[in-house]
């Protein structure tokens, strides 16, 4: 199946006993997003995005519209877990994900509660954790590891559920530089063996590295495309409070001085090999 997510006529309303109306999260959001790729969804807080995240792993169901995993309405409650199990999903704070006391152990969690045997298991395991780099760190007690690497315990027990697809909301909101780093490039090699990757991100240089971008404001998709497009709008970015990644904002100050900069280099590491090149 080439779309393994539909959303159509997405709307979503929190509804709250101390509040006369309900919050409409989700505006009327229509997205669809291609097996094996790589998508970036920003916005500022507030924006819907984490709304929009918990409709696709059923976690909420639409107010009206309706969500679609590999052809799987979410809201048919007898395809729950295999909705889960499909598309898996990674939070924002590493310590709220992990439930054991050894590592390997809570990689293990999720394909035990799917059922799988016990030899199956054994080899997810170390494969995720092979697959996250931490496999030295198997018989380790979660809590002493650092953010980054707790993070990619999280990751590591989603992919031993064998996920087609894997949501991750603001997965490197809470790491230092060097977590971030090693969290994306995860992500990054997740993509290049064929799982999806819905990212979710307020750092700019991170949706930078996606296929696509999704700009979200007010419960609605206001702007998308890829990376270049995207962030060659820089005025409709800033107008909705968001940033354009470092390299962006760079290109534009050079340019101002006349300085020739290709319009596709929106990343850091590419504008470093450009202006090295250029000027060796
Ligand atoms: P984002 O992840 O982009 O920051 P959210 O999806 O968390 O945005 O929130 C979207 C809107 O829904 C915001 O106005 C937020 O205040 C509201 N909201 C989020 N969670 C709840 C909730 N549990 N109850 C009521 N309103 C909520
Ligand atoms: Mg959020």
């Amino acid at each position: 199946m080439d779309r393994i997510i539909r959303i159509e006529d997405l709307v979503f309303q929190y509804k709250r006993e101390d509040q006369l109306e309900p919050v409409k999260a989700i505006d009327n959001v229509n997205i669809s997003i291609k097996q094996g790729s790589f998508t970036a969804i920003i916005g500022k807080n507030g924006s819907g995005k984490s709304t929009l995240a918990k409709n696709i792993n059923a976690l909420l169901l639409p107010s009206s519209g309706a969500v679609y995993v590999k052809g799987l309405n979410t809201a048919d409650e007898t395809k729950l877990w295999e909705i889960r199990q499909i598309a898996g999903m990674v939070f924002q704070n590493p310590d709220n994900q992990l439930v054991s006391t050894i590592v390997e152990d809570d990689v293990a969690f999720g394909p035990e509660n799917l059922g799988v045997e016990p030899a199956e298991i054994r080899r997810r395991v170390d494969a995720s954790l092979y697959a996250v780099n931490m496999y030295d760190e198997r018989k380790k007690a979660p809590h002493l590891l650092s953010g980054g690497q707790k993070q990619r315990i999280a990751i590591a027990g989603v992919i031993a559920m064998r996920p087609e697809c894997i949501i991750l909301d603001e997965p490197t909101a809470m790491l230092d530089p060097h977590g971030r780093y090693e969290v994306m490039e995860i992500i990054e090699k997740l993509h290049q063996d064929g799982i999806t990757i819905l990212l979710i991100t307020h750092f700019m240089d991170e949706a930078a590295k996606a296929e696509r971008v999704i700009v979200m404001d007010e419960g609605k998709v206001v702007l998308e495309g890829s990376p270049i497009e995207v962030f060659a709008r820089a005025e409709d970015i800033k107008a909705i409070n968001l940033d354009v990644p470092f390299a962006v904002e760079l290109a534009h100050r050079l340019r101002k001085r006349n300085i020739y900069i290709p319009e596709h280099i929106i990343n850091t590491e590419e504008m470093v090999d450009y202006i090295a090149c250029r000027y060796k």
